[in-house]
């Protein structure tokens, strides 16, 4: 993917507190890992909050319901770690059925005037297709939706949800910048060459999703930035950049 500009992506003054809001256990890993390991690498702290169990994602007729949910949970908290993640708050809805409605929002909004976060993660709602090949999940789609809604305006002013502030006592806060993955339209460039195997070993724990381990971190390592070449690949994870005023 061609992009406009590469910018320098971690010009903030000092560290930061970032939350990463998306729909599964492993999208964190999947969508923008490489860029978090950075992130926690550099001092920034990095908290997930995952919106639903993951409790359909397997083709495993012995395994579904709460005991999936259990094990992506487990194995969740493990890739984290593995990318120096240290808090991961879980929503549990239920897995492929995911409504970007008022009540998800409450909740997420409850969550960013708890973390207080510089800096929000959440994927594209806009995004579809993805390539010739992807039809986007539709729980990503509600994720983005539904976090981008409660940065803008519900967390910022008290008169949104007035029961998180007068019941409560979760103060009205204001998210400086959205960083949004999974984006046709992306607006920087991270280059994640650094972290890329770290972003593959933390994949690694996600061992109900990604079947064969050599399979994967193969595939993953020929996911080149265009123009990098096999004696001396490069990597990219890619956003858009939303600076709130
Ligand atoms: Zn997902």
């Amino acid at each position: 993917m061609q992009m406009p500009h590469v910018a320098a992506f971690d010009d903030w003054d000092g560290p930061q507190q970032i939350l990463v809001v998306l729909a599964h256990p492993d999208d964190p890993e999947f969508f923008c890992g490489a860029t978090l390991a950075r992130w926690t690498a550099a001092g920034h702290q990095v908290t997930y909050l995952l919106l639903t169990c993951g409790d359909k994602g397997t083709k495993d007729i012995s395994l579904a319901g709460e005991k999936l949910c259990s094990l992506r949970q487990a194995e969740q908290k493990a890739a984290a770690a593995v990318l120096g993640v240290e808090t991961v708050h879980f929503l549990n809805h239920p897995d492929g059925y995911l409504q970007a409605d008022l009540n998800l929002r409450r909740e997420i909004t409850r969550v960013i005037r708890q973390v207080r976060p510089n800096i929000l993660v959440t994927c594209d709602p806009t995004t579809y297709f993805l390539g010739d090949s992807h039809i986007n999940h539709a729980d990503h789609r509600a994720a983005g939706q539904a976090a981008l809604d409660a940065v803008y305006p519900a967390a910022r002013d008290h008169l949104y949800f007035p029961e998180l502030w007068l019941e409560e006592k979760l103060e009205p806060h204001a998210v400086r910048e959205v960083w949004i993955c999974g984006t046709l339209s992306p607006s920087v460039s991270v280059d994640v060459t650094d972290t890329w195997e770290i972003k593959i070993q933390a994949l690694r724990e996600h061992k109900t999703q990604i079947g064969d381990p050599q399979a994967l971190a193969e595939r993953m390592r020929s996911r080149r930035t265009p123009g990098s070449s096999a004696q001396s690949p490069r990597y990219q994870e890619t956003f858009r950049r939303i600076k709130l005023p």
